[in-house]
Protein backbone atom coordinates (compact mmCIF):
# COMPACT_ATOMS: atom_id res chain seq x y z
CA UNK A 1 0.00 0.00 0.00
CA UNK A 2 1.21 3.22 -1.25
CA UNK A 3 1.19 6.18 1.63
CA UNK A 4 1.05 9.94 0.37
CA UNK A 5 4.84 11.22 0.95
CA UNK A 6 4.78 12.96 3.46
CA UNK A 7 2.23 10.36 5.48
CA UNK A 8 5.57 8.87 8.23
CA UNK A 9 4.72 4.77 8.01
CA UNK A 10 4.52 3.06 11.58
CA UNK A 11 3.11 -0.36 12.60
CA UNK A 12 0.02 1.29 13.99
CA UNK A 13 -0.93 2.80 11.03
CA UNK A 14 0.26 -0.59 9.42
CA UNK A 15 -2.25 -1.96 11.59
CA UNK A 16 -5.35 0.62 11.37
CA UNK A 17 -5.23 0.43 7.43
CA UNK A 18 -4.99 -3.52 7.34
CA UNK A 19 -8.11 -2.99 9.31
CA UNK A 20 -9.83 -0.37 6.93
CA UNK A 21 -8.64 -2.72 4.35
CA UNK A 22 -10.84 -5.70 5.46
CA UNK A 23 -13.71 -3.29 6.28
CA UNK A 24 -13.79 -2.30 3.00
CA UNK A 25 -13.96 -5.82 1.60
CA UNK A 26 -16.10 -7.48 4.18
CA UNK A 27 -17.96 -4.34 5.17
CA UNK A 28 -18.26 -1.96 2.96
CA UNK A 29 -18.66 -3.10 -0.58
CA UNK A 30 -21.25 -5.84 0.55
CA UNK A 31 -23.70 -3.48 1.76
CA UNK A 32 -23.27 -0.47 -0.34
CA UNK A 33 -27.05 0.11 0.20
CA UNK A 34 -27.08 0.18 3.75
CA UNK A 35 -24.16 2.90 3.36
CA UNK A 36 -25.84 4.30 0.71
CA UNK A 37 -28.84 4.68 2.94
CA UNK A 38 -27.12 5.93 5.44
CA UNK A 39 -25.90 8.97 3.23
CA UNK A 40 -29.08 10.16 4.00
CA UNK A 41 -28.91 10.38 7.73
CA UNK A 42 -29.33 8.45 10.60
CA UNK A 43 -32.03 7.50 13.21
CA UNK A 44 -30.20 5.42 15.71
CA UNK A 45 -32.91 4.60 18.38
CA UNK A 46 -30.18 4.12 21.20
CA UNK A 47 -27.66 6.31 23.01
CA UNK A 48 -25.13 4.37 24.59
CA UNK A 49 -22.32 5.96 26.87
CA UNK A 50 -19.64 3.43 27.74
CA UNK A 51 -16.25 4.12 28.41
CA UNK A 52 -13.43 4.65 26.39
CA UNK A 53 -11.63 1.86 27.42
CA UNK A 54 -10.40 -0.38 24.27
CA UNK A 55 -11.53 -3.70 25.47
CA UNK A 56 -15.31 -2.38 25.79
CA UNK A 57 -16.60 -1.18 22.59
CA UNK A 58 -20.61 -1.02 22.60
CA UNK A 59 -20.99 -1.40 18.96
CA UNK A 60 -18.71 -5.10 19.39
CA UNK A 61 -20.66 -6.40 22.53
CA UNK A 62 -24.21 -5.23 21.09
CA UNK A 63 -23.13 -6.89 17.41
CA UNK A 64 -24.94 -3.33 15.88
CA UNK A 65 -24.35 -2.06 12.52
CA UNK A 66 -23.62 1.51 11.57
CA UNK A 67 -26.54 3.46 11.92
CA UNK A 68 -27.57 1.91 14.77
CA UNK A 69 -26.88 3.20 17.99
CA UNK A 70 -25.07 6.74 18.88
CA UNK A 71 -22.41 6.40 21.01
CA UNK A 72 -20.56 8.49 23.52
CA UNK A 73 -17.14 7.23 25.53
CA UNK A 74 -15.25 9.04 27.92
CA UNK A 75 -13.19 7.96 31.07
CA UNK A 76 -15.37 5.98 33.22
CA UNK A 77 -18.39 6.42 31.36
CA UNK A 78 -19.34 9.37 33.18
CA UNK A 79 -22.17 12.05 32.11
CA UNK A 80 -21.75 15.54 34.08
CA UNK A 81 -24.25 17.02 35.67
CA UNK A 82 -26.44 19.55 33.56
CA UNK A 83 -23.95 22.45 33.97
CA UNK A 84 -23.68 26.16 32.19
CA UNK A 85 -20.37 26.85 33.51
CA UNK A 86 -17.39 28.02 30.75
CA UNK A 87 -15.90 25.58 29.26
CA UNK A 88 -16.80 22.99 26.33
CA UNK A 89 -18.64 20.57 27.70
CA UNK A 90 -18.80 17.60 25.14
CA UNK A 91 -20.94 15.09 27.00
CA UNK A 92 -23.79 17.14 26.91
CA UNK A 93 -23.57 18.21 23.42
CA UNK A 94 -23.56 14.88 22.14
CA UNK A 95 -26.52 14.09 25.12
CA UNK A 96 -28.88 16.96 23.95
CA UNK A 97 -27.97 15.93 20.12
CA UNK A 98 -29.24 12.53 21.06
CA UNK A 99 -31.96 13.52 22.78
CA UNK A 100 -33.41 16.19 21.03
CA UNK A 101 -32.48 16.14 17.47
CA UNK A 102 -32.36 12.20 17.16
CA UNK A 103 -34.87 11.86 19.82
CA UNK A 104 -33.43 8.31 20.62
CA UNK A 105 -35.81 6.02 22.58
CA UNK A 106 -33.34 4.72 25.46
CA UNK A 107 -30.18 6.27 26.81
CA UNK A 108 -28.14 2.93 27.78
CA UNK A 109 -24.87 3.59 30.52
CA UNK A 110 -22.82 0.86 30.33
CA UNK A 111 -19.36 0.77 33.15
CA UNK A 112 -16.86 -2.46 33.25
CA UNK A 113 -15.14 -4.18 35.16
CA UNK A 114 -11.34 -3.25 35.58
CA UNK A 115 -12.03 0.34 34.74
CA UNK A 116 -9.07 2.12 35.67
CA UNK A 117 -11.22 5.46 35.73
CA UNK A 118 -12.93 4.09 38.19
CA UNK A 119 -10.25 2.88 40.34
CA UNK A 120 -8.24 6.07 40.50
CA UNK A 121 -11.25 7.62 41.71
CA UNK A 122 -10.95 4.98 44.28
CA UNK A 123 -7.55 5.48 45.39
CA UNK A 124 -7.08 9.04 44.58
CA UNK A 125 -3.77 8.64 43.03
CA UNK A 126 -4.21 11.26 40.43
CA UNK A 127 -5.70 13.84 43.58
CA UNK A 128 -3.65 17.45 43.00
CA UNK A 129 -2.00 16.67 39.61
CA UNK A 130 -1.59 19.04 37.28
CA UNK A 131 -3.64 19.48 33.80
CA UNK A 132 -2.02 17.39 31.47
CA UNK A 133 -0.23 14.90 34.49
CA UNK A 134 -3.24 13.49 35.68
CA UNK A 135 -5.53 16.15 36.72
CA UNK A 136 -7.60 16.47 34.09
CA UNK A 137 -8.61 12.95 34.69
CA UNK A 138 -8.26 13.57 38.27
CA UNK A 139 -11.22 16.34 37.73
CA UNK A 140 -13.37 14.47 35.64
CA UNK A 141 -13.39 11.78 38.31
CA UNK A 142 -13.90 13.44 40.79
CA UNK A 143 -17.57 13.34 39.89
CA UNK A 144 -17.53 9.95 42.07
CA UNK A 145 -16.07 11.38 45.06
CA UNK A 146 -19.90 11.81 47.05
CA UNK A 147 -19.92 7.79 46.27
CA UNK A 148 -16.45 6.87 47.52
CA UNK A 149 -16.95 7.26 51.21
CA UNK A 150 -19.40 4.50 51.73
CA UNK A 151 -17.42 2.37 49.34
CA UNK A 152 -14.05 2.96 51.05
CA UNK A 153 -15.25 2.26 54.63
CA UNK A 154 -17.04 -1.08 53.35
CA UNK A 155 -14.25 -2.48 51.37
CA UNK A 156 -10.88 -0.26 51.42
CA UNK A 157 -9.54 1.72 48.59
CA UNK A 158 -7.78 -1.35 46.53
CA UNK A 159 -9.11 -4.21 45.77
CA UNK A 160 -11.87 -6.43 43.54
CA UNK A 161 -15.15 -5.96 45.97
CA UNK A 162 -14.26 -2.10 45.99
CA UNK A 163 -13.18 -1.78 42.64
CA UNK A 164 -16.56 -3.41 41.64
CA UNK A 165 -18.49 -1.59 44.07
CA UNK A 166 -17.33 1.78 42.29
CA UNK A 167 -18.04 0.62 38.83
CA UNK A 168 -20.89 0.12 39.95
CA UNK A 169 -21.49 3.36 41.65
CA UNK A 170 -20.11 5.19 38.60
CA UNK A 171 -23.21 3.58 36.69
CA UNK A 172 -25.84 5.13 39.08
CA UNK A 173 -24.25 8.57 39.27
CA UNK A 174 -24.16 8.64 35.46
CA UNK A 175 -28.09 8.08 35.39
CA UNK A 176 -28.24 10.38 38.57
CA UNK A 177 -27.03 13.15 36.59
CA UNK A 178 -28.63 12.52 33.57
CA UNK A 179 -31.85 13.52 35.24
CA UNK A 180 -30.81 16.62 36.13
CA UNK A 181 -30.98 17.67 32.04
CA UNK A 182 -34.24 19.36 31.95
CA UNK A 183 -34.80 17.46 28.69
CA UNK A 184 -33.79 13.94 29.87
CA UNK A 185 -36.37 14.26 33.02
CA UNK A 186 -39.20 15.73 30.87
CA UNK A 187 -38.50 12.84 28.06
CA UNK A 188 -38.56 9.92 31.13
CA UNK A 189 -41.47 11.52 32.59
CA UNK A 190 -43.68 11.44 29.41
CA UNK A 191 -42.35 8.12 28.51
CA UNK A 192 -40.57 9.14 25.45
CA UNK A 193 -37.47 8.47 26.61
CA UNK A 194 -35.96 5.29 28.83
CA UNK A 195 -32.82 4.97 30.73
CA UNK A 196 -30.85 2.25 31.57
CA UNK A 197 -27.88 1.05 33.27
CA UNK A 198 -25.31 -1.65 33.20
CA UNK A 199 -22.12 -3.40 33.49
CA UNK A 200 -19.92 -5.50 30.82
CA UNK A 201 -17.49 -7.61 33.18
CA UNK A 202 -14.21 -8.21 30.83
CA UNK A 203 -13.64 -11.30 33.01
CA UNK A 204 -16.02 -13.36 31.62
CA UNK A 205 -17.87 -11.14 28.88
CA UNK A 206 -21.19 -10.79 30.83
CA UNK A 207 -22.89 -7.80 31.28
CA UNK A 208 -25.74 -7.43 34.19
CA UNK A 209 -28.16 -4.59 33.46
CA UNK A 210 -29.00 -2.68 36.94
CA UNK A 211 -32.11 -2.83 38.42
CA UNK A 212 -32.68 0.66 39.70
CA UNK A 213 -35.68 -0.78 42.02
CA UNK A 214 -33.38 -2.90 44.14
CA UNK A 215 -29.75 -1.19 42.55
CA UNK A 216 -28.99 -4.71 42.15
CA UNK A 217 -27.04 -5.84 38.61
CA UNK A 218 -27.82 -8.94 37.45
CA UNK A 219 -26.69 -10.65 34.09
CA UNK A 220 -28.83 -9.51 31.21
CA UNK A 221 -29.53 -13.07 29.82
CA UNK A 222 -30.45 -14.61 33.14
CA UNK A 223 -28.06 -16.53 35.09
CA UNK A 224 -26.02 -18.94 33.51
CA UNK A 225 -27.42 -17.85 30.13
CA UNK A 226 -24.29 -15.75 29.13
CA UNK A 227 -22.09 -19.16 28.01
ZN1 LIG B 1 -13.11 2.26 32.10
Amino acid sequence: MALPMSVAPSPELDALLEGYRRFRENRWHPERDRWADLREGQEPRVMVIACSDSRVDPSQIFDVDPGEIFVVRNVAAMVPPFETTPGHHGVSAALEFAVQVLKVREIMVMGHGMCGGCKAALTQELHGTEPGQGGFIANWISMLDHVRDPIVAEFGTTGRPAERAMEQAGVKVSLENLRTFPCVRAKEASGDLVLRGSVFAISDGVLRLLDEETGEFTPALGDGADV
